[in-house]
């Protein structure tokens, strides 16, 4: 076991010193590692490129009926900027320091692609074969949207031919034992609305001025934030995910200080709850356009189609094998909606069960934050966790 802990402490460590890190990511130095790590399993790894530059890694393990819905295991191999003062390590040499390594990627989400293939390692030792086919997915560009990642590789016919029934992602660290699970995530929306009013000299009252428009929006798109972070605060069993959230993100206008501006541009980020009306929501917001006094133009930079949940209850076969390996490992876990935006919606439009989940309890959040680490013990035993739970997903019935 040593020898094997010791092969995924240097393989997680080897991964984690390449800085994959936006913008512009040079991908080539992880495609290089996974394939001698692939060639190490014997198993036949392919490389995609959905766009130049932009290499999706799938490693195989072929199940003995390969014509039945396979599991996907995914991950991304790009992490976002560091600001090197603010950490006690190099974020990009993996230093172990009292038990825990230090990068940026620990958590989010080298770690767990290599723990995916240190469990395929043990497993394949043991002798184990299952019926399901297994893919390893190491994807580009999640930490800028996967829109030329995750978005591209669920059209292209190599995914198609794959047949995915359900994937595993990402979720986040916990401060507690527990861990968590995502099974859906909020719809994200974001746009400007141009207020335009009759502009001229700064001591005159005009009617209707582009200012009162914007104070009347954002009192609105205040009033409905404290109304959902009521709901909130009703709901014990509700951290976040089930109401809206929105924010006023950017305010531009104006020309000099006496002269009225003709235009203010107010910009939202708005997320929306599956569960939600969509087409209501955005008739609120025209409402409010509307009672404002007009003339403010809604202009959407981002605003998708909802995606629908992965659903939890006994009608899906691989969310009854999850709670199966969980039973057996005996690890409690809660299920949430996600708040952010993950490469698991593009593998839920396309029907796949997506389950978001990282095995790293017990430990500070400090995905995007600086000393980033992972501790030794929860890295291995996460690897035990996987094990079981890719033995149920492969066979489940
Ligand atoms: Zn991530």
């Amino acid at each position: 076991m040593e020898v094997l802990n010791k092969i995924a402490v240097d393989n997680l460590r080897h991964y984690l010193q390449i800085p994959s890190v936006h913008p512009n990511v040079d991908y080539n130095e992880c495609v290089e590692l996974l394939q001698t790590i692939g060639k190490d399993l014997s198993l036949p790894v392919e490389v995609i490129f959905v766009k130049p530059k932009k290499p999706v890694v799938i490693i195989t393990w072929k199940g003995q009926r390969p014509e039945l819905k396979s599991i996907l295991l995914n991950s991304h191999m790009d992490v976002v900027p560091v600001f090197e003062e603010e950490w006690k390590y190099k974020p990009f040499s993996a230093e172990i320091v009292d038990g825990k390594i230090y990068a940026r990627g620990s958590q989010d989400m080298k770690s767990i692609g290599i723990q995916y293939l240190e469990a395929i390692r043990r497993l394949k030792l043991e002798g184990h074969t299952f019926k399901r086919t297994i893919y390893v997915c190491f994807v580009p560009d999640e930490e800028i949207g996967g829109k030329d990642g995750m978005n591209l590789f669920v059209q292209t016919e190599f995914f198609k031919k794959m047949k995915v029934g359900a994937s595993l992602d990402e979720s986040v660290a916990t401060e507690k034992n527990e861990f968590r699970v995502f099974y859906g995530e909020k719809n994200c929306w974001q746009f400007t609305i141009h207020c335009k009013g009759p502009t001229g000299h700064g001591s005159l009252l005009l009617e209707r001025t582009a200012g009162e428009k914007v104070t009347h929006l954002l009192n609105k798109a205040y009033a409905y934030r404290s109304a959902q972070k009521k709901i909130m605060s009703g709901d014990p069993t509700n951290i976040f995910g089930n109401i809206a959230s929105i924010n006023c993100t950017k305010i531009r206008g104006g020309v000099q200080d006496n002269v009225i501006p003709q235009e203010i541009a107010i910009s939202f980020d708005c997320r929306i709850p599956s569960s939600y009306s969509q087409k209501d929501f955005e008739e609120m917001l025209i409402q409010w356009c509307r009672e404002a006094g007009g003339d403010c133009d809604i202009e959407y930079h981002q605003k998708e189609e909802p995606v629908l949940d992965t659903p939890i209850d006994e009608s899906n076969i691989f969310w009854n094998a999850f709670k199966r390996a969980a039973e057996k490992l005996k690890i409690q876990f809660d299920t949430h909606i996600c708040c952010a935006t993950s490469d698991s919606r593009y593998l839920r439009k396309v029907g796949v069960s997506a389950f978001g989940f990282s095995p790293i309890n017990n430990t500070p959040i400090l995905m995007h934050s600086h000393n980033e680490y992972i501790g030794l013990d929860t890295f291995l035993n996460g690897i035990e966790i996987y094990r079981e739970i890719i033995s149920e997903l492969a066979t489940a019935e």
